[in-house]
């Protein structure tokens, strides 16, 4: 079975998203843990949760994916907004326990001229202070375009990452296609040589869930600009590819397309329609 859902608003609880994803034919969703430019989140309701995780159990859901808010930096100069990060996130998994056994994403950070090797040094430190024993959430560091100053989006960066956290059995790795193809991993034309260089640096059993986005822009143009499924320059035929893969097809697929609910629907129902069952 298709294990896949789309990004949706967090705002009315748990079993809002529940519904919306039964409504776009999906088995899992992914949502911001607050607003995405930072700030407070909204209390967890017990009984919204509990309801969530009975109704999940039932419909035999797949794993569901907290993300963390863009804004976010790890690496940042300041250190405040170091500091603001780390509480955030570590505020995060803290209530992500109410669902324990899920998947937290967040974007590694951009180094703004401070270099590749401080930024990864900076982001181990933050993980090594907020990782903790007895959690059950993984946390998924996601693979980047390459804007700006970003960090990971290169396998090697994300590696050395998880190869400085104490608790790296706590990590994972979210694998975004738009991402990767404006990074420069060809994925339209050899799929299967960059899953297998992603084995030989990373580990492919650190793969954790795949965001599966178009891209508006060319290969290689560390531009990150989503688009629909099939309408960009990764095409159809490389999604149909993507999801049937040996190696990903048990995955959890997540939609970060530019679409309302009912774009959503449509594109759940074109890669459940690829999919060979
Ligand atoms: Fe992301
Ligand atoms: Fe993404
Ligand atoms: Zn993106």
């Amino acid at each position: 079975m298709l294990n896949i859902g789309c990004h949706l608003s967090s705002s009315k609880g748990y079993m809002n998203m529940f519904k919306e994803t039964e409504y776009v034919g999906g088995n899992t969703f992914q949502f911001f843990t607050r607003n995405p430019r930072g700030g407070q989140a909204k209390a967890i309701d017990p009984k919204d949760v509990l309801d969530f995780c009975n109704a999940a159990k039932e419909k035999g859901f797949a794993k569901i994916l907290a993300h963390a808010p863009y804004t976010l930096n790890p690496c940042a100069e300041k250190e405040n907004v170091r500091e603001f990060t780390k509480m955030t996130m570590a505020d995060d998994l803290e209530r992500l326990e109410f669902t324990p056994g899920n998947l937290y994403n967040f974007h590694p950070g951009s180094h703004v001229g401070q270099g590749i090797e401080k930024g990864i040094d900076m982001i181990a430190s933050m993980l090594n202070s907020i990782l903790k024993p007895d959690m059950h959430t993984t946390v998924l560091l996601e693979t980047m375009a390459g804007k700006g100053s970003e960090v990971g989006s290169k396998f090697e960066e994300i590696k050395a990452i998880i190869d400085r956290v104490e608790l790296s059995d706590k990590l994972g790795v979210c694998l975004d296609t738009c991402h990767v193809h404006d990074a420069g991993y060809d994925i339209v034309n050899d799929l299967d040589g960059v899953l297998t260089e992603f084995d030989k640096i990373i580990g492919l059993d650190r793969l954790k869930a795949i965001h599966l986005n178009d891209s508006k822009n060319p290969f290689e143009s560390h531009k990150d600009r989503h688009e629909k499924i099939g309408e960009g320059s990764l095409g159809e035929t490389t999604f149909s590819r993507i999801i049937n893969h040996d190696k990903l097809r048990n995955l959890p697929f997540f939609l970060e397309t530019p679409n309302e609910i009912d774009g959503y629907k449509h594109e759940i129902k074109l890669l459940k329609g690829l999919y060979n069952e």
